[in-house]
C-alpha cells in the first residue's frame, strides 16, 4: 500500500517550492485514461521531482514508468521521493535530456511534460517508442489561457515565442494523420493523440 500522507507531503513540497506539477483533475483524467485502456507501460518526459510519475504508478499494481529528467536537483529529488514510498520497482528514473538520448523500449503512453516551447521534437523523437494503439499526451497545451491569445497581445516577447511554439505544436497535431488527437480544457489543457492502427 501507498502510503498517501507521503505523496500528500511531496505534493506540498511541490507547490512551495514552485515545480509545475501536474493539476488535480489532469492526473485523474489520465489515471482513468490509464485504467480504462489497461496501460502498463509509460514513458515520461519530464519527471520534475516525481510527483506525476507516484501519481501514475499508484493505478495500476503492474505498471512500469520510465521517466527523463535533465535537471539534476529535480531529479535527485524525484529519486528519493521514489525510493521513499518504495516505488523504485514501477518507476525507473534517467538523468539525461530526453532530446539527448536513445530508447528502444516501447510503450503504451507517452506522456511529455518537459520544455513546452519543445512540445514538436518530442513528439517526433519518441513516437518511435509507441506501441501500435498506443496515446501521447502532452500537458499544459493551454498555458494559463495564453495560446487561445493573439500572440501580438503579448508584451513579453520570451511569452511570446513559447505561445507561437504551441500553437504550432496544436497545428502539428492537427494535421497529424497518423494521430486522432482531442484537445481537452481540463487543467492547463492536455492534448491526447492516439495512433491510428495501420495493416501491416
Ligand atoms: N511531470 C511533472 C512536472 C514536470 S515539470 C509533474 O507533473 O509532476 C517539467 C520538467 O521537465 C522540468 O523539471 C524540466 O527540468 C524538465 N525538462 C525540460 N526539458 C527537458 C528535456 N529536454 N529533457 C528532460 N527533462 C526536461
Ligand atoms: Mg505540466
Amino acid at each position: 500500500m501507498v502510503d498517501y500522507k507521503i505523496v500528500k507531503e511531496i505534493k506540498d513540497n511541490a507547490i512551495k517550492d514552485k515545480v509545475p506539477i501536474i493539476n488535480d483533475d489532469s492526473i485523474s483524467y489520465i489515471n482513468k485514461y490509464i485504467k480504462d485502456n489497461n496501460i502498463k507501460t509509460v514513458l515520461e518526459i519530464g519527471t520534475a521531482i516525481g510527483y506525476s510519475a507516484i501519481m501514475m504508478s499508484i493505478v495500476n499494481p503492474d505498471i512500469k514508468i520510465v521517466s527523463i529528467e535533465r535537471d539534476q536537483d529535480r531529479y535527485m529529488q524525484a529519486l528519493k521521493n521514489v525510493k521513499k514510498l518504495d516505488l523504485d520497482k514501477k518507476i525507473e528514473l534517467i538523468y539525461n535530456d530526453a532530446l539527448n538520448m536513445y530508447l528502444d523500449e516501447k510503450f503504451d503512453l507517452i506522456f511529455i511534460d518537459a520544455a513546452k516551447s519543445q512540445s514538436i521534437n518530442f513528439f517526433e523523437k519518441y513516437e518511435n517508442n509507441l506501441n501500435d494503439k498506443g496515446t501521447i499526451i502532452t500537458d499544459n497545451i493551454e498555458f494559463h489561457g495564453l495560446v487561445k491569445e493573439d500572440p501580438s497581445n503579448i508584451d513579453s516577447r520570451d511569452l511570446r515565442g513559447l505561445v507561437i511554439k504551441i500553437q504550432n505544436y496544436i497545428e502539428f497535431l492537427k494535421e497529424n494523420k497518423n494521430y486522432d488527437t482531442e484537445f481537452l480544457s481540463i487543467g492547463d489543457g492536455l492534448s491526447v493523440s492516439v495512433k491510428k492502427w495501420k495493416e501491416r
